[in-house]
């Protein structure tokens, strides 16, 4: 079963709709893999959850207490990364009635995220990103991974 938060995969859908390369980054998480796994196969399990996930899990800036010690290096202020993206996830949340610890396949949470699409980059867009360019890049990769109203 995939462990993600639920803003990861939002990150990843709107990858995949923009054509970015799936490549491996330099702080070694697994965005790239856990991309081409969710590719693969969109009815897999997935657990939602709020914390270090597994994209995190082989990233050079998770410590062993498994918490994130990277900021927002776009932010004037440099808040740290885990508070940031544990506020989101929670936001995330919120915006599409799920809960933490929810269970279900990955397209069952797409279809989820597809039938709140409306509103959802006001939610999810990361400081310094385009909304229209979240939103669309959202609305590409769910087509693209088949995911329809
Ligand atoms: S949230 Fe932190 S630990 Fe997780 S992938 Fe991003 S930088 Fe790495």
């Amino acid at each position: 079963m995939l462990r993600l938060r639920p803003h990861h995969i939002l990150d990843i859908v709107r990858n995949i709709g923009h054509g970015r390369k799936m490549e491996p980054h330099p702080f070694g998480h697994d965005v790239h893999g856990i991309t081409q796994k969710i590719i693969a196969d969109v009815d897999q399990p997935l657990l939602l959850v709020v914390g270090a996930d597994d994209i995190c899990l082989p990233c050079s800036k998770l410590n062993a207490d498994q918490m994130c010690v990277d900021v927002l290096l776009q932010c004037d202020d440099k808040p740290s990364k885990q508070e940031y993206n544990d506020a989101l996830d929670v936001r995330v949340l919120n915006f599409l009635n799920l809960k933490e610890g929810t269970q279900l396949t990955v397209r069952e949470y797409l279809n989820v995220v597809h039938a709140k699409l409306d509103g959802i980059e006001k939610v999810c867009t990361h400081p310094k990103e385009d909304e229209n360019y979240r939103l669309e890049g959202l609305t590409m990769g769910l087509e693209k991974l088949g995911i329809t109203r």
